[in-house]
């Protein structure tokens, strides 16, 4: 598990200031590097938590990051995969089955069935090893199915968990078989290519790189150099960005879009790029489908849910060449 849980790419929200296993910090080859984003904000909760005791739990697989219990999706249902050997605190997580049926029931209300078949796994593990809040990869070498999983341990918070889930959804929204073509490579890809494949030209992300991309990419290439640099570009051009984490990279760019989106009461009103990359949602009907589906799910009559534009505790920062970009490859 542990070479399949790192040397496929994930994209990771993360929200302690830990270094990611495994990441070689200076890649600098932007079209064959992987998009896992460190988030710098530093919560001060970055010891390991040791918690100790209790009794080895489950199967025999190794819990190497954090994994507690992997789930493959059935539909409706989620049937259980492996239970990884963990103690202390994770085994009691790992014990509450309960609360990893809640986290699949708060999943679906974002994930609709006609698009759970993006999504054969899930992951309940602990965010303290990688520091991060969810995460997506594929699970298949096309991009047509892809694992998602949440840090039962920072999933307390419903807004932030929820927020969590419509942004990881997101990613997969955006990076599957539909969207990329896995077997160009990117010096073949005329498109925009965000590391797992060529971007097809009618994709979300292709239309939101040619909007508010395509004219700044040797600056923000350019600016990877240090993380100043990078909060420089982002200073430049903050009209572009509806969250200071959507200038991460392209990818993180159409996340925090289509979280917006979602959680946006209404169309906005301006024209700025930021704008404009919203009103490109509005653009599509599976889209808007989507957000309908969302928003009736969180925000009709039986649920009390308060999501709003980037409330969410990962908006305000940046992710930083160091941290941002990690050299997981293996790529397929
Ligand atoms: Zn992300």
């Amino acid at each position: 598990m542990k070479t399949r849980f790192l040397s496929r790419w994930m994209i990771a929200i993360i929200i302690v200031s830990v270094s990611f296993y495994g990441c070689s910090n200076q890649d600098e080859d932007f079209d064959s590097i992987t998009n896992n984003v460190v988030d710098p904000v530093d919560n001060g909760n970055t010891n390991g938590g040791t918690t100790g005791g209790g009794t080895a739990g489950g199967g025999t697989q190794a819990s190497t990051q954090g994994e507690i219990t992997l789930y493959s999706v059935l539909g409706e249902a989620i049937q259980l995969q492996v239970n990884y050997q963990v103690t202390g605190q994770d085994l009691t997580y790992q014990n509450d089955v309960a609360r990893h049926q809640e986290l699949w029931g708060q999943t679906k209300d974002v994930v609709p069935s006609s698009h759970r078949n993006y999504m054969n796994e899930f992951m309940i593990y602990n965010g303290e090893i990688t520091g991060s809040a969810g995460y997506v990869y594929e699970t298949a070498s096309d991009l047509s199915t892809w694992q998602m999983g949440l840090a039962i341990n920072y999933a307390d918070d419903q807004n932030e968990l929820l927020y969590t889930i419509i942004h990881e959804f997101g990613h997969i929204l955006t990076l599957n078989n539909t969207q990329l073509d896995a077997s160009v490579s990117s010096g073949a890809c005329g498109n925009y290519f965000p590391g797992e494949g060529c971007s097809k030209a009618a994709s979300f992300i292709n239309k939101l790189y040619d909007l508010g991309w395509a004219d700044i990419w040797s600056e923000y290439q350019q600016a990877q150099g240090s993380e100043t640099a990078l909060q420089a570009f982002y200073n430049q051009h903050q009209d572009r960005f509806v969250t200071n984490y959507a200038a991460t990279n392209p990818g993180e760019d159409i996340a925090e879009v289509f979280a917006t989106f979602v959680t946006m009461s209404g169309q906005p009103a301006g024209n700025t790029i930021a704008e404009r990359k919203i009103l490109l949602m509005y653009d599509e009907p599976e889209l808007v489908t989507l957000r309908d589906y969302i928003r009736s799910n969180l925000f009709g009559n039986r649920k009390s849910v308060s999501l709003t534009p980037g409330s969410w505790s990962r908006a305000n920062t940046i992710g930083t060449h160091t941290s941002s970009y990690c050299g997981v490859t293996n790529r397929h």
